[in-house]
């Protein structure tokens, strides 16, 4: 009697670690924001999937997906889902993070001209600049229209950002040497 309540509790244990994996691996898979075209109108829209039910759900099989968030609701919140279609095709080519990314892959700094290499999001972020000369980071800009900028913009680095923010902001601190005059240090 003993022995099968040991081994009950161990096939307890070992589906309940299965469900936990199962679980964890569809919340990584799903959670975060993404740029879909949306079905109604054919533009971009910015949605969440409901991660944390759906990975609720998978413990004891698959769930639908479905949305968490819309950049079109609430107006539009009783639509089809229809665009989940093109989540379900592509997860991470659609997040908004791996659009951003592939972005600029092969670019350089629009100031600075260095190429970016592999980006680290939390830790000195890339920004953007307009033709204003106005650079702006990424979560300033509502991810529904990051598809425009991406056409509208240039991608700046982190240093390059601050430096011209600040540049903007306190113009009467910054004295403007030509970008190659020689420095103190320098071999003039
Ligand atoms: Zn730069």
């Amino acid at each position: 009697m003993k022995y099968v309540l040991i081994m009950l509790m161990i096939a307890a244990g070992v589906f309940a670690i299965a469900a936990l994996r199962r679980a964890l691996r569809t919340y990584l898979k799903f959670r975060g924001k993404r740029l879909v075209s949306c079905p109604e109108t054919h533009k971009p829209a910015a949605v969440r999937i409901a991660a944390t039910q759906l990975a609720l759900k998978s413990t004891v099989g698959n769930g639908p997906l479905r949305l968490s968030e819309c950049s079109r609701w609430p107006e539009r919140e009783a639509c089809g889902q229809e665009c989940l279609a093109q989540i379900q095709e592509a997860p991470q080519a659609c997040l908004v993070w791996t659009i951003i990314n592939r972005w600029y892959q092969g670019q350089n700094c629009a100031y600075c001209h260095k190429p970016f290499g592999e980006i680290h999001w939390h830790d000195h972020p890339p920004a953007l600049v307009d033709y204003e000369r106005r650079t702006v980071e990424w979560d300033k800009i509502p991810t529904d229209k990051l598809q425009d900028a991406l056409g509208t913009h240039w991608p700046v680095c982190w240093n390059c950002h601050i430096a011209e923010t600040f540049r903007r902001e306190h113009p009467e601190l910054v004295l403007d040497r030509p970008a190659h005059s020689p420095t103190a240090t320098g071999t003039s």
